[in-house]
């Protein structure tokens, strides 16, 4: 499936080719705070099938508690989080889901690090909408 996706100022567009069955959701507590929300959701891209349209990310690299370095790109203007990938060795970019395009059409199909879930986040069709 095509996907396409610019950050909330405009400044980085990208384009990518991705399997929107790959699609998937993490509880994880880095998630939680580098998304800004209670869980993030993402899909992955090729390397090759990803395509970088205008600008330039910056690039966080984060270092979890067992030594993995996971590189995290955002727009350094607005700060949309845009994918994740090996600091060394991209192979995947992980497509952060909340500024592609298409997000409607792309339905998480599994759950991961739901230990860290947040409670209420499980089921928010419980919160009175307005
Ligand atoms: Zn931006
Ligand atoms: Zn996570």
């Amino acid at each position: 499936m095509h996907v396409d996706g610019e950050c909330h100022c405009g400044a980085i567009a990208w384009s990518a080719e991705v399997d929107p069955g790959q699609a998937g959701l993490c509880h994880c507590t880095d998630c939680q705070a580098f998304s800004g929300a209670p869980f993030r959701a993402s899909v992955p891209a090729s390397k090759d099938e990803f395509r970088l349209l205008r600008g330039h990310p910056r690039i966080y690299v984060k270092t979890a508690d067992s030594g993995a370095r996971r590189a995290q790109a955002f727009c350094g203007e607005c700060g949309t989080p845009i994918y994740a990938t090996s600091p060394d060795k991209p192979v995947t970019y992980n497509l952060r889901l909340g500024a592609i395009r298409q997000r409607a059409d792309i339905v998480p199909r599994r759950q991961i690090w739901c230990s860290s879930a947040l409670e209420w986040a499980k089921d928010i069709r419980a919160i009175p909408s307005m």
